[in-house]
């Protein structure tokens, strides 16, 4: 349980390693990647069984000056408190096409 009382939401989706519906956890970890001027960000979460990996959008094909920049900072740092406030958000989740169970 988090300070503020939010937990992260329990996710699953089908792996593309295990080939099956598998839960996935948030392993913390962003992946910025610079496309021309745009910039894809994602979150990265990984099969609990086999460790494969699946990336959630964050933002995508985005100008880097439409991020707030204290947030383009913390997923440059992988900043633990950010990745766990993507994990508690639905809206975020189901954007991505997630499973709940
Ligand atoms: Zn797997």
């Amino acid at each position: 349980m988090r300070p503020d009382g939010a937990e992260e939401i329990r996710v699953f989706h089908r792996c593309g390693g295990c080939g099956k519906k598998r839960e996935f956890l948030n392993s913390g970890k962003f992946r910025v990647n610079a496309n021309g001027k745009n910039v894809d960000v994602w979150l990265i979460y990984r099969c609990a069984k086999c460790k494969h990996s699946w990336n959630l959008t964050v933002y995508e094909r985005t100008r880097p000056g439409k991020i707030p920049r204290a947030l383009f900072e913390a997923f440059e740092q992988n900043d633990a408190e950010t990745a766990r406030s993507f994990g508690g958000d639905m809206n975020f989740l189901k954007r991505n096409h997630a499973e709940f169970r």
